[in-house]
């Protein structure tokens, strides 16, 4: 059992103000792999100040320094990557190879991204060629980060990384079911030589320290990543400081597959929503068929799942691993039953452990057909490997079933007709949309519409959540 009790403040690992234990369960055998601090309101007061103090210098660091730095982080995070790769998987149950790639290169990817970006992006300029108004992007001030458990080191990285590209000061809080790699990126911070509190991690729940950071009255920003429920609860204490807040929240996409889609796109769909045990926010979760190919869709549906392989994390290979926790298994098995009970047809797996995996979180690939759009497994994020599959007429059917949710982050269409995919794409209310099974290219934004938030992280986007902007008249 790791022992990770200490937070790291001011460029120190230090112990907790009050000792708080926390246990961090590997998910795949329900044995403690690490016990954590869940810090409190001093803890977070301490990492503030730092913070703040931090931000008088390193917002006015010029770019060639923190590109220099953040080079330095990309080669040793580079460097540590079988062990992020091990931690991810113990601590939030992601199969070997699925915690290398993709877990560990997203944030490779991002931390090289970034790089890039702040290289070429303009943080001075002339409002245009005549005028003598001049416009300026200056770091927000101190951003507190909170993030979710389900890709640690990819939401982390979103954040971290242009928060210091952009000069801005930081808190962090991961999540507390799985902070351990978070804690590695703070080592490999440290060993970067970033100066004294520019970053902080203080571990902790969402009641104490996310709160604690929510509302603080010297936090100018925070960037959350994680449920709508939390979402919500963190913009209302955020409001009374009128701090910036971005929020990148939960999913319930859509994926039309039309008759005229390639062979493989039920199968495709399937394996999208089954991967990471379908705990990814913009998973394809309702899979909408047209009616004339849907008895063969719930075939190749059906066969799809029972092909997937369920076991524990610490193995090699492409099966699927345990879903994070023992109140996210009852909620995903309380959907499956509700499922049932309403009605839809399950047609592969079901709320009963797999076969010789009676001890850790395990789901079995469920597939539900004869789904309609009101029953709770189309209405609410499952966030397990769980899919509804439910038929359409044509395409203004579909397209309003898709847009009928409170959701908006991920939609997907499947047809091999171009111009139809545009047509589809247009109409979707989300800020994601994946046509044929493509998929998003580093720097490129991402982001919810609706209740799946109102951030953009990636790319000039994702550094421009960090940056205030500012006209300066007069200034030639
Ligand atoms: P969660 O909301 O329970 O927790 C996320 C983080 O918020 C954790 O660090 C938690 O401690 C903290 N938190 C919880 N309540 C809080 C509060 N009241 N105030 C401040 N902080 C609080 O979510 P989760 O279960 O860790 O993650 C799964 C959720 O994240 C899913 O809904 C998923 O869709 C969403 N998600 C969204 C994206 C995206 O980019 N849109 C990406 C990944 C995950």
């Amino acid at each position: 059992m790791l022992d990770k009790r200490q937070f790291y403040i001011n460029g120190k690992w230090v112990n907790p103000i009050e000792k708080n234990d926390y246990e961090v369960i590997n998910p795949s055998n329900e044995s403690t792999y690490a016990v954590i601090s869940l810090g409190n309101k001093e803890d977070v007061n301490i990492a503030v100040n730092a913070a703040k103090n931090a931000f008088i210098t390193w917002s006015q660091v010029d770019k060639k320094n923190k590109i220099d730095l953040l080079e330095k982080l990309s080669s040793i995070y580079y460097s540590r990557w079988d062990e992020l790769t091990e931690t991810m998987s113990n601590e939030m149950g992601a199969p070997l190879d699925w915690s290398s790639s993709p877990q560990t290169s997203s944030g490779y990817d991002h931390i090289k991204d970034f790089i890039k970006r702040l290289k070429e992006f303009e943080f001075e300029k002339k409002f245009d060629d005549k005028s003598n108004n001049y416009i300026t992007y200056e770091p927000i001030g101190v951003c507190g980060l909170i993030t979710p458990w389900n890709w640690p080191i990819n939401q982390i990285t979103l954040k971290v990384i242009p928060a210091l590209a952009t000069g801005c000061t930081m808190i962090l809080k991961p999540s507390e079911l799985a902070p351990l790699s978070g804690m590695i990126l703070a080592e490999i911070i440290d060993e970067s030589g970033f100066p004294n509190g520019v970053f902080n991690l203080i571990n902790g729940d969402g009641a104490g320290v996310g709160t604690d950071l929510s509302n603080h009255p010297d936090i100018d920003m925070i960037s959350f990543t994680g449920s709508t429920r939390a979402g919500k609860l963190i913009s209302k204490n955020a409001a009374d400081t009128i701090k910036r807040v971005c929020l990148e929240l939960g999913g319930k996409g859509g994926n039309i597959i039309f008759s005229d889609s390639h062979k493989d796109a039920v199968r495709e769909g399937v394996r999208n929503i089954m991967s990471n045990s379908g705990q990814s926010c913009d998973a394809p979760t309702r899979m909408l068929v047209e009616k004339s190919i849907y008895k063969r869709a719930i075939e190749e549906a059906a066969d799809e799942a029972n092909k997937i392989k369920v076991d524990i994390a610490s193995k090699k290979g492409n099966h699927i691993g345990p879903v994070i926790s023992k109140t996210q298994y009852d909620k995903i098995i309380d959907l499956i039953n509700s499922g049932i009970n309403e009605g839809a047809t399950l047609v592969a797996g079901g709320p009963e452990k797999p076969n010789g995996l009676e001890k850790g979180y395990f789901v079995k690939p469920t597939i539900f057909t004869d789904v309609t759009n009101n029953m709770r497994i189309a209405k609410e994020e499952i966030f397990g490997p769980v899919l509804s599959v439910i038929p359409f007429e044509d395409e203004d059917e579909a397209i309003s079933i898709v847009n009928d949710t409170s959701y908006g982050l991920g939609n997907y269409v499947q047809t091999q007709d171009k111009e139809k995919a545009k047509r589809v794409a247009r109409k979707f209310r989300s800020g994601g949309v994946y046509i044929n099974g493509n998929s998003a290219e580093p720097g490129t934004p991402f982001g919810g519409y609706r209740q799946s938030g109102n951030g953009r992280e990636g790319g000039d986007w994702g550094l421009e959540e960090y940056l205030e902007i500012k006209t300066i008249c007069g200034w030639e």
